[in-house]
């Protein structure tokens, strides 16, 4: 099977991006989402990323209009009918998920790789839900997509190895670095690196030993770390960070996995990072 077109479901931070990648690669890619008004925002979006990088002279005007031409939106699934590989990118919430992946087993090809581009769900918890659990695997990118050079291929026990090896091959050719993990495990990685990281954290804070700042800027001047874990928080989305524990709290049963009471308050007011203009902090 040779891969030509590829299919992404929802259009949201990470969605977007990702389509923009496999299309400026050369893949016919076909970005779908329910809410038009998701779309919308996804291509005026890209299309600010997109002169950034013209300006900054990381790629060319004609590589940016070739890469829009072979980019197609969508808000019907049945767009998909001729996509040979799907990286789903909706909402961190397993039921949603799992619809998502009962329909796009009825509406693409019998070949088409499925793809989860979840921050913590193993694909076992969706194969069951279509024929072909063989052909499903995560796919995991980092925010912001278009940037960030690792993804997180992981095979699960049902993923066939020529899954996950044309999954690793797909991952090389739109010019990113995969890591194979041959076992699942929740969060895989650098997630679940990263959440010790930010429980500690927030702990520090919560609990007045520092100011959000203060701990990043230790963790930027001291640990050498690129970015600090609030201004990260504040990028990834605070509501990610809040699905994600309550995914984990949900299988594990395990109270110290549920998100922290700061973490929830954030996300009740509405304050989920630079999505909503204000998270640990404010963006203008
Ligand atoms: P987001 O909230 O920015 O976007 C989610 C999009 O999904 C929205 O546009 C929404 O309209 C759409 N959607 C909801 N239900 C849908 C459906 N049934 N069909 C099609 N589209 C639907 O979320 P995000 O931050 O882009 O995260 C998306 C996925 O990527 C999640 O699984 C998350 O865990 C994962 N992820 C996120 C990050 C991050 O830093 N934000 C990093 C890596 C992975």
């Amino acid at each position: 099977m040779t891969i030509k077109k590829v299919a992404v479901i929802g259009s949201g931070t990470m969605g977007s991006q990702i389509a923009m990648v496999c299309a400026l690669a050369g893949y016919d890619v076909i970005l779908q989402d329910i809410s038009e008004e998701s779309l919308e925002k996804a291509k005026e979006s890209l299309t600010e990323h997109m002169e950034r990088r013209i300006k900054k002279g990381r790629l060319t005007e004609e590589q940016v209009k070739e890469g829009f031409a072979r980019l197609t939106f969508s808000t019907s699934i049945h767009s998909l009918n001729t996509a040979d590989f799907v990286i789903e990118a909706a909402v961190e919430k397993l039921d949603i998920k799992r619809e998502i992946f009962k329909k796009l087993d009825e509406v693409t090809p019998k070949h088409a790789i499925l793809a989860t581009n979840s921050s913590t769900i193993v694909s076992s918890k969706l194969a069951d839900v279509t024929s072909r659990p063989d052909k499903v695997c995560n796919v995991h990118f980092f925010n912001p997509a278009l940037v960030m050079e690792l993804v997180e291929v992981v095979q699960g026990p049902h993923t066939s190895d020529q899954t996950a090896q044309m999954s690793v091959e797909f991952v090389n050719s739109i010019h990113k670095l995969p890591v194979l993990l041959k076992k699942e495990i929740s969060g895989f990685v650098a997630n679940r690196i990263l959440g010790k990281l930010m429980d500690e954290a927030v702990y520090l804070l919560e609990n007045g030993y520092a100011t959000h700042e203060d701990i990043d800027l230790v963790c930027t001047k001291a640990l050498n770390h690129p970015i600090g874990p609030f201004a990260l928080m504040d990028l990834t989305g605070i509501d990610v960070n809040y699905f994600v524990r309550m995914q984990r709290y949900q299988e594990s049963g395990n109270e110290s996995d549920k998100p922290a009471k700061l973490i929830q308050e954030k996300v009740e007011r509405g304050e989920l990072g630079r999505k909503s203009g204000k998270g640990f902090y404010t963006y203008s």
